[in-house]
């Protein structure tokens, strides 16, 4: 349906006041957010207050940034528009500190993951058709749809003989062999990471043991490691659910987890294994992988120091929701959002440092978008607190490795062991 201009209204992205040059406003789309959600249409757009093409019902103001004047601006300014506005102005004008958290955002599997459907796209046209969202991200997923890639929940959807990519939380050997079936050109986006957890998952089921798989029900990633060995598989998602646990051979009992999981919960949950089952064997090195774990501690460095914490990330994003669990354990308010459009200004009442991260499914930029919409409310100093240096890059599968391109598979001398 089409709006009437009329009805839509305007939020400044610049301000355009007498006898001075444009001002910027860069909380322009924390305003817009704010107003969608109460579901009035809304632009981004100059806010002239003067002149021709001016705005006769706008209401703006001017606010000291770091650099100079900030602006912050709607026309027309009635009901809805009028009330988002003061609202904003409300927590607007007081200097605030961000901690950024250091490493946060992609990982080197999501690096990787994408960057095959990139290959993919460019080597061989679209469509490309991914099982899955490739990563857990909206932002990500839009991307490579607008650019030709073709996401699919099961490959039911995928015409015979086409090509597939795996996404990197990985797939079960029977949607494998479904795709064999099919004749489907299959490029595997699997994190390595994820991948060690499965070759563990047949390793231990094959001398016998029940698996103990730590995760959450329903996680693609999940699933995939399920369906390595499902008639030795069990699956647990709390220390509370050990007790119920049944095994054929209380001597014969491994665990493993799901990359993504809160290191500490983690802990709890092996350490009721163990004691119910004193013979417990586990992974050599840990499941959850370096990027998980590098990405809480670095949340934990900041989240006692913040009055608020915001984690970048999609719902569907396990790493990104344990991160605000952990700020929340410890005693910080904390909120998940997909992009600045989320914030909202309640959040911001009385905050004077807000603590910032994303999962490892988040693009970077939308941090910094959040640390300049953040900034078109008053003057913000922005600290990172870098925990750990992370080099690990994962080199691309040989279906769409590029000539001359690197292949060892993984190298790492981070902190994190993959
Ligand atoms: S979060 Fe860990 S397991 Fe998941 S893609 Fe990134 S590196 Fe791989």
């Amino acid at each position: 349906m089409t709006v009437p201009a009329a009805h839509i209204v305007t939020v400044a992205d610049q301000l355009f006041c007498p006898d001075r040059p444009p001002i910027d406003c860069p909380a322009g789309a924390l305003v817009a957010g704010e107003l969608r959600r109460r579901g009035v249409p809304t632009q981004l757009g100059p806010l002239r207050l003067t002149g021709p093409g001016s705005h006769p019902d706008a209401l703006a103001s001017v606010l000291s940034g770091a650099d100079g004047p900030i602006g912050l601006g709607v026309a027309p300014a009635l009901g809805k528009a009028r009330a988002v506005l003061l609202g904003w102005l409300a927590v607007a004008d007081r200097p605030r500190s961000v901690l950024l958290a250091a490493p946060r955002s992609f990982c080197a599997g999501v690096d990787r993951a994408i960057e095959v459907v990139e290959q993919a796209l460019a080597q061989r046209g679209s469509p490309v058709y991914v099982r899955k969202q490739i990563v857990h991200n909206t932002h990500v997923v839009n991307d490579l749809r607008a650019r030709g890639a073709v996401f699919v929940e099961e490959l039911a959807e995928v015409p015979d003989g086409a090509c597939v990519v795996f996404s990197a939380h990985g797939v079960s050997p029977a949607v494998r062999a479904d795709a064999a079936r099919r004749g489907l050109a299959v490029i595997d986006a699997t994190c390595p990471l994820v991948t060690k957890v499965h070759v563990e998952a047949r390793r231990y089921a094959a001398r016998g043991d029940t698996v103990v798989l730590i995760g959450h029900a329903g996680h693609e990633e999940v699933d995939g490691t399920l369906g390595e060995a499902p008639e030795h598989t069990v699956l647990v998602q709390s220390a509370a659910e050990v007790a119920d646990l049944r095994v054929d051979d209380p001597a014969r009992v491994s665990y493993l987890t799901q990359t993504t999981l809160a290191v500490d919960e983690t802990a709890e949950v092996v350490a009721a294994l163990r004691a119910r089952f004193p013979k417990l064997r586990g992974p050599a090195s840990e499941d959850i992988c370096y990027a998980t774990t590098n990405r809480q501690d670095a949340l934990d460095a900041i989240a006692a120091e913040s009055d608020l914490v915001l984690v970048v990330g999609s719902t569907n994003s396990s790493n990104s929701r344990r991160l605000v669990e952990l700020a929340h354990r410890r005693d910080t308010s904390a909120y998940l959002i997909d992009d600045v459009a989320d914030i909202r200004p309640e959040w911001l009442a009385g905050v004077s440092v807000v603590g910032l991260t994303a999962g490892a499914s988040a693009p970077p930029g939308l941090v910094d978008e959040v640390v300049a919409a953040l900034g078109g409310l008053g003057s913000v100093t922005v600290t990172e607190r870098e925990t750990t240096r992370e080099t690990i890059r994962f080199s691309l599968p040989s279906a769409v490795r590029p000539p001359g391109a690197r292949t060892p598979e993984a190298q790492t001398s981070d902190a994190g062991t993959p």
